[in-house]
């Protein structure tokens, strides 16, 4: 029996337009301990025979038996699985990964076929010692001479100890004393093996030589056995073994290091391209989770990064409730003196002259600003503020005076005193920002300003009581004489009584919400001539009008009895957060009044469809940056090609090699988004929008955009990997040498 037997085997090139035959009919049988060498002048076919032979190539006609078996059903995992365990190749053009040290060539061949680990290196170093490379163990492959590098292959090929090895014209393209020592390199280990040397110098290989095949026009045109040589009765393949997640793990790390460049280029990509995705996906999520939540109207100058917290039952926090909030996580910080952010009434801030004034909208504190947002710095002493730029008569440096109510109602104004202005808030937002010292101060509370909050919303309440009377709004105003009717519509001429009139009462709570009240029997008197200006006001009744006052009063309540009660303030980084906080803390004891924030009925409905436009647009840029990875990958890839060939040339099989390029796509993907991540987090501080919406971010958003981009990776090593696969290793390698 022999090993190898070729029956009438062809094998044709077909290319455009031409066809040229490699070989023609060629009939042959191969035994274990034959040396055989290969002679013939150039294109007559010997390499041809070669890949046939080793499977790196297809045929076209005729049989070749393996064992006496036929082939010609093999399929692409048959083939690598008899290169593995038969075949050791040593081609002319030294197939060496450049990139790697002569040590990582050989260990390559070792890890491959699985080699006992812990004899490994002992094993690539006599390798290495036997070819005569000791001193460059450790000499990267590009920087070898040929002689060198041939060395290194022959190394490689014997690293594992096959029975057949096939070398296409080793000594090709070096000197002739290299050329000597490497055909007695190959005699030396060809005892019990069948090696077939392709040479177009016979003179080199006559002494080692049991047989000579010359080949001329792809035919076989001389087959002489020269010595006989000893049958080994005992056939013995290379044992493989899979290849293991880890070891391909370890390929995929050493294939980066061993190019630097190449990888930190592709992985700056990757990091620019996730930066940017991350960037527009936070900046959805940022407008999904703020869909449909608009400011309330009770607090109207309560900022959205600041919640409040009651207990039901109207008691004091303790000191552990206060840590145990003080402890979430999306909390900036907390306040127990919340009455001190005034959020309950109007304030203004009045500068050295007369021109610089100015209505305030609301107040915070400077925990929730950053330094990039801000001209000068943050307030520290009790007595320091932040305040807008919107009054641009205020600078750095100014002393301003805090007072309640608007400017030019000086007569009812109290002063909170004088504070100076130690930076400039750049955003339009119109707020005062106080110091951590001054919000956390225990001041009782000055009685002067409950009665003022009391008196603002009364004069409020009873300044804009209103009804619908024919069509119009018409205003009420106390009468303080008694009057025939509950209400009366002065004018010039005869009077009209109407009886049994149901009204609805409409005004206003100094803070703007609007209170209703249905008045049922209600007696009218409207005089002709009635002049319905809004400053002409009917008269009411004055214990009607006395009562609705009250009435209305219980109803907004909180808004002059606040200071009394336990409220906490927590400083939150904005509606996401504050939101989070609505569900975090237990509602059975504590109420959260997040004033800047109330959903509207439509909310659910706007966060679909936000989210639905948010899916669109998110795959439209990542269809966009895709293109660009892709275009990117697939250039560094190609040039890796030759790399790939040769793995397979020394037995790895096409499922190692798809799980490298897998694995090395999603280690790939992970470093960049662990690195962008740590890059987001640092430029955060530095850059606004970058600040402003990654507090956004929860983990399942970390975790959707990771999946996405190591399911990205994923597909494009897989892709890559079909497209080599597609082409016989000869193929590759000879389009790659193109390049
Ligand atoms: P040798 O190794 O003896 O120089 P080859 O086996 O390489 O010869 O080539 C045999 C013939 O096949 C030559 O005519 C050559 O031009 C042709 N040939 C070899 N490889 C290819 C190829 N990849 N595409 C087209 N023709 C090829
Ligand atoms: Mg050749």
């Amino acid at each position: 029996m022999s090993i190898i037997r070729l029956d009438q085997v062809s094998k044709y090139y077909k290319s455009e337009e031409t066809v040229s035959v490699g070989m023609k009919k060629v009939s042959l049988s191969f035994d274990l301990g034959e040396f055989v060498a290969v002679t013939g002048e150039s294109g007559s076919g010997k390499s041809t025979l070669l890949n046939v032979i080793s499977g790196l190539d297809g045929y076209e006609e005729g049989e070749l038996y393996l064992f006496d078996e036929e082939t010609s059903h093999y399929t692409i995992a048959d083939w690598e699985r008899y290169r593995g365990a038969y075949i050791g190749f040593v081609f002319q053009n030294y197939n060496i990964i450049d990139s790697y040290t002569v040590y990582q060539n050989v260990m390559l061949a070792l890890e491959i076929q699985g080699y006992p680990k812990k004899d490994r290196k002992k094993r690539a170093f006599e390798l290495i010692d036997k070819v005569g490379l000791t001193s460059h163990r450790h000499h990267k492959a590009s920087k070898l001479s040929g002689g060198q590098k041939q060395r290194a292959v022959i190394a490689r090929a014997l690293a594992k100890d096959c029975p057949v090895i096939v070398a296409d014209e080793p000594t090709g393209n070096l000197d002739s004393q290299s050329a000597t020592q490497i055909m007695k390199l190959l005699h030396d280990i060809s005892e019990g093996k069948l090696v077939i040397v392709v040479t177009h110098d016979y003179d080199q290989v006559k002494n080692y030589a049991t047989r000579k095949i010359k080949m001329h026009d792809g035919e076989v045109v001389e087959d002489k056995v020269l010595h006989d040589h000893e049958i080994p009765t005992q056939i013995n393949p290379v044992e493989l073994k899979k290849t293991s997640f880890w070891t391909l793990t370890r390929f995929a790390v050493r294939n980066m290091f061993s190019t630097p460049k190449k990888s930190l280029f592709l992985l700056i990509m990757q990091i620019l391209v996730i930066a940017v995705f991350t960037l527009v996906y936070t900046d959805q999520m940022k407008n999904i989770r703020e869909e449909g939540l608009e400011q309330s109207q009770i607090f109207p100058n309560v900022p959205e990064t600041r919640v409040l917290i009651e207990k039901r039952d109207g008691s004091e926090f303790s000191e552990s409730e206060i840590n145990d909030f003080k402890a979430l996580s999306v909390v900036k910080e907390v306040y127990e003196h919340g009455s001190l952010f005034y959020n309950e009434m109007e304030l203004s801030i009045k500068g050295s002259n007369e021109y610089s004034f100015g209505y305030i909208e609301g107040t915070d504190s400077a925990i929730v600003l950053s330094e990039l947002e801000i001209t000068g710095r943050l307030p520290v002493a009790i007595d320091e503020v932040v305040i807008s730029s919107h009054w641009q008569s205020f600078n750095v440096g100014d002393t301003i005076e805090l007072f309640n109510g608007y400017y030019y109602q000086e007569n009812d104004n109290i002063s909170f005193g004088t504070f100076k202005v130690v930076g400039i808030d750049n955003q339009d937002r119109n707020m005062i920002y106080f110091s951590d010292a001054y919000l956390k101060q225990d001041l009782e509370i000055d009685k002067q300003l409950d009665i003022s909050r009391y008196e603002n919303t009364r004069s409020s309440i009873s300044y804009q009581m209103s009804f619908d009377f024919e069509g119009e709004s018409v205003y009420v105003e106390r009468s303080y004489e008694p009057i025939q009717a509950d209400i009366v519509f002065y004018g010039t001429g005869e009077p009209t009584r109407i009886e049994n009139q149901t009204i609805e009462i409409r005004t206003y709570s100094s803070t703007g919400i609007e209170l209703t009240k249905t008045l049922t029997d209600i007696s009218i008197i409207v005089y002709e001539n009635f002049e319905n200006e809004y400053y002409k006001r009917v008269s009411m009744d004055q214990e009607i009008y006395d009562n609705l006052v009250e009435e209305f009063m219980l109803e907004v309540e909180f808004e002059y009895m606040l200071p009394e009660r336990n409220l906490l303030s927590l400083s939150v980084s904005g509606l996401n957060h504050g939101n989070r906080i609505i569900e975090m803390v237990d509602s059975e004891i504590y109420k959260v009044y997040y004033p800047a924030n109330i959903s509207s009925p439509m909310r659910e409905v706007l966060v679909f469809l936000s989210g639905l436009l948010a899916i669109v647009l998110l795959s439209l840029f990542g269809l966009f940056l895709y293109a660009i990875v892709h275009a990117v990958t697939r250039n560094v890839m190609n040039a890796r090609k030759k790399d790939f060939a040769i793995y397979r040339s020394i037995g790895a099989n096409q499922t190692s090699l798809a799980k490298l390029v897998v694995i090395e796509q999603i280690i790939m993907a992970v470093v960049g988004f662990v690195l962008t991540l740590l890059i987001l987090n640092l430029l955060s501080s530095s850059i606004p929008m970058i600040q402003k919406t990654l507090p956004y971010m929860e983990i399942q958003d970390y975790l959707i955009l990771m999946i996405a981009f190591v399911l990205f990776g994923l597909w494009l090593g897989l892709r890559f990997n079909k497209k080599v696969f597609k082409q016989t290793v000869i193929e590759t390698l000879s389009a790659s040498k193109g390049e």
